[in-house]
């Protein structure tokens, strides 16, 4: 099976060969750590995580890498520290505000069914390399100290004439417009308009370490430096597969790419740039003033996080995708179907036909077209049934038994299950004496409870009522 995989760098989908199979690397972007993440940063966490468990059966489990950083140290996390702990000295009120949210953060991944990264290196661990990537940037004369700020200078990327890419070749911006685009008000220690930041003074009370290019005061990393060094010390000067989200291409990416190549003089920093579409919410921007804002864990008091992943691998990861009520009602009704069929059945492998869709460039909706068809045929079928469960598995669901899963739906609603087999037991002996006012009067109190009923007849002919919650 060739695994293919679209690559934003050169806009097209390629057949993917590891720089070492013993060893692929892959890198994501992860949270920056000041609150409780939204649905949208769900998105790369899942889409990253199928991608990982691919891998894993491709290559075998102890033959992937997956890191997935940590930032914490950044100005949102500042200002939500002065804000949540008033009077606490700031470096300390820093320390709670992360520990806390990536608790959460955590908890809320995990109930996605998103196996941990394989390291989850943090930005405040890593000032080492980062400054030893400053010092040799400023070495080669790619970035220069000013005020107490050390800047990357894109033209003289673009001026050293080597192996190295242009910079704006990921963005497929050219500097030229950049600089033609560029604001009025441009810090004034800034040589070009379209120089970033690698290195900055920390104001009093910040968090601050020693400065590298013999800058005298204490100062704290600029954001994109971070990943640079946190995918070299982790994954080496070049490695696999780099992603996030779409809106990480420019500036982010295109940062750290730059960055990389120049201190590394190379001409890549990852073989393949992978990047997931929007997620909007019910037609609309995800956003606070518009009031669609929904956290993980908003949704997760709601829907089990199985509902939320298969929800979110039903559009394909580069298209947009809109969160709707609607297919997350879909999504559950999927899922209790696929749990009755498949939860109780001991694992076999998973199907081609599954693999496959994924193999090409993670292509889900496929993929679930597959399971369908193996829910079709799992009627008849126990080598369906069997594939289904290990397809599913491998995907990160059937995580609980069917027992279970219909049980969790229970307590969520409210519901006593003996009390509604009792009632059913009276209905069907109501049914049996042809009482139907009083199995009629039953039905109706079970359906006010949320109870459906579904009368058929088992393998002997005789009739059995059996029972769902409905949403
Ligand atoms: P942030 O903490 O904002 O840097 O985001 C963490 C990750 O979530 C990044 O990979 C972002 O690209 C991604 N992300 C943020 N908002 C959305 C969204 N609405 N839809 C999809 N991905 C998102
Ligand atoms: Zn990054």
């Amino acid at each position: 099976m060739e695994l293919r995989l679209y690559d934003t760098f050169s806009r097209e989908k390629r057949p993917f060969v590891p720089l070492d199979p013993t060893n692929v690397r892959m890198y994501v972007c992860g949270p920056t750590v000041y609150d409780f993440a939204h649905i949208g940063n769900a998105r790369p966490v899942i889409v990253f995580d199928v991608l990982f468990r691919l891998l894993r059966h491709l290559y075998g489990e102890r033959h992937v890498t997956y890191v997935r950083n940590i930032t914490d140290v950044d100005d949102k996390i500042n200002d939500r520290a002065a804000r949540d702990y008033p009077g606490v000295p700031l470096n300390e009120a820093i320390r709670k505000v992360t520990e806390v949210t990536d608790k959460q953060f955590h908890e809320d991944v995990d109930a996605l069914g998103a196996l941990r990264p394989t390291v989850e290196p943090r930005a405040t661990e890593h000032i080492p390399e980062m400054r030893a990537l400053i010092e040799r940037l400023v070495a080669g004369g790619f970035a220069y100290v000013a005020e107490d700020h050390v800047l990357f200078s894109p033209q003289a990327m673009n001026a050293a004439n080597s192996v190295l890419p242009r910079y704006g070749s990921l963005a497929k911006r050219s500097l030229d417009e950049m600089i033609a685009g560029a604001r009025v008000d441009i810090a004034p220690y800034k040589r070009d308009a379209t120089d970033f930041v690698l290195w900055k003074p920390s104001k009093p009370g910040e968090p601050s370490w020693p400065s590298p290019a013999g800058i005298k005061v204490e100062g704290r990393p600029g954001w994109h430096i971070e990943c640079s060094a946190m995918s070299w010390k982790h994954l080496g000067e070049q490695f696999d597969i780099h992603g996030g989200g779409i809106d990480l291409v420019f500036p982010h990416h295109e940062n750290e790419l730059a960055q990389s190549c120049c201190a590394f003089h190379s001409g890549r920093m990852a073989n393949v740039w992978m990047h997931n579409g929007f997620l909007q919410v019910e037609g609309e921007k995800m956003s606070k003033s518009l009031g669609n804002f929904v956290t993980i864990r908003e949704l997760l008091a709601d829907w089990p996080g199985e509902v939320l992943r298969l929800n979110m691998l039903k559009t394909h990861y580069r298209s947009p995708i809109d969160w709707t009520l609607k297919g997350l009602e879909e999504s559950e009704k999927t899922l209790d179907d696929w749990y009755g069929v498949a939860a109780d059945v001991p694992t076999g492998s998973p199907a081609e036909s599954v693999l496959e869709a994924l193999a090409d460039d993670l292509n889900t909706p496929q993929m679930i077209a597959a399971l369908h068809g193996l829910r079709h045929d799992a009627g008849r079928n126990d080598a369906d049934r069997s594939a289904l469960a290990a397809s599913l598995r491998l995907l990160g669901f059937l995580s609980e038994s069917a027992a279970q899963w219909q049980g969790r739906k229970q307590q969520a609603s409210g519901i006593d299950a003996a009390n509604i087999e009792a009632l059913i037991a009276e209905r069907t002996a109501a049914r049996a004496r042809k009482d139907f006012k009083e199995s009629d009067r039953i039905r109706d109190e079970l359906a006010a409870m949320g109870v459906v009923l579904k009368d058929g007849k088992n393998a002997e002919g005789k009739p059995v009522t059996t029972w769902e919650i409905a949403r």
